[in-house]
């Protein structure tokens, strides 16, 4: 391959050629963003976050964040590439690239640690990312401390850190995930469709702890305090958390929104990692609606992190007021 390139380009500028020199510039640009989230990661000790709520201690790691260009590919694939891009100036930010950072979260409610969702795991170390283990190390807190795992959906980015080596990462604890979730993702009839490839990665991740696993319905309790809210769409059976302590509040909205700004302020935008695009539009207005009504914080896992805020209702969609000392006093 290497020598096809010395014999000269000029002599394969056919179309066969172009074929051939179009891929260094793939990988060139795959290499560029890999370096870029290499470097986006590279923060000792990785970000972490405490608060409380109520008397519940909570804590945010950041299991690491992704760059990617064309916000239009992923966000609002229903609508012209300048719209999105004109919504992200808008909002003071770049039209060409976005980072997604990943937000995994711990609850000690005193008598149990409960730790919503797991990262990337092994699969995001290569770029950085799967920091959470790390990050849980950082604020006093080692594997075996966590007592329950809940798991807000099935996605690769929140399972991917339930296995270590081959081995459950959080050896001591139990499961619990959504009813439907588990049941979609373990059927067989997922074979051949394009689920296929995140089905491996359930087969691969959850299904070795599946005898400690306990399955929620809508309204399901975790703990007292701690209950389940589905939000279908993102995923079928993707569930929102909804936490109650002392009188303070918060809610884990999870994959309900994917970006502050795109999926916050045009809710109905369609998004490429939303399952059901219409059910998930549906599910965003209502629980944000929800949020901002109530005027209760949430917890995004997608958020910039520390990934806690508000929603402000506008004329369309909501704005996102990132959290400051609202827990503290
Ligand atoms: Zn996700």
């Amino acid at each position: 391959m290497v020598a096809l390139f010395g014999i000269g380009r000029r002599a394969l500028l056919g179309s066969a050629g172009l074929g051939i020199i179009a891929a260094p510039t793939i990988l060139g640009r795959a290499q560029a963003q890999e370096n870029q989230n290499l470097a986006i990661n590279r923060v000792t000790p990785p970000d972490i976050h405490k608060f409380k709520v109520g008397s519940f201690q909570v804590l945010v790691v950041k299991d690491g964040a992704r760059a990617s260009g064309n916000p239009g590919e992923t966000f609002g694939t229903n609508q012209s590439p300048e719209e999105v891009g004109k919504l992200l100036t808008d909002n003071f930010l770049p039209a060409d690239q976005f980072v997604n950072s990943f937000s995994p979260t711990l609850i000690d409610t005193g008598s149990d640690v409960i730790l919503f969702d797991t990262g990337f795991g092994k699969a995001g170390r290569e770029q950085g990312m799967g920091r959470l283990i790390e990050g849980l190390a950082a604020a006093g807190y080692m594997p075996d401390d966590i007592s329950i795992v809940v798991l807000t959906h099935l996605h690769g980015d929140h399972i991917g850190g339930i296995m270590e080596d081959g081995k459950p990462a959080f050896s001591k604890a139990r499961y619990v995930t959504g009813e439907t979730e588990y049941n979609f993702w373990t059927d067989a009839a997922r074979a051949g469709t394009p689920a296929e490839g995140n089905q491996k990665a359930v087969l691969a991740n959850v299904k070795p702890v599946a005898d400690k696993m306990t399955f929620l319905k809508d309204g399901g309790e975790v703990v007292s305090g701690i209950t389940a809210m589905a939000a279908p769409g993102h995923t079928p059976g993707h569930m929102i958390f909804n936490v109650e302590s002392a009188g303070k509040r918060l809610i884990l909205t999870a994959d309900t929104a994917n970006h502050f700004v795109l999926s916050l302020q045009r809710p109905d935008w369609e998004v490429r990692f939303d399952m059901d695009k219409a059910k998930a539009a549906e599910s965003r207005k209502k629980v944000f609606d929800m949020i901002a009504t109530d005027k209760v914080a949430f917890l995004g896992y997608h958020m910039p992190f520390p990934a806690v805020g508000y929603a402000e209702k506008q004329e369309t969609g909501y704005r996102f007021v990132p959290k400051s000392y609202q827990f503290d006093i």
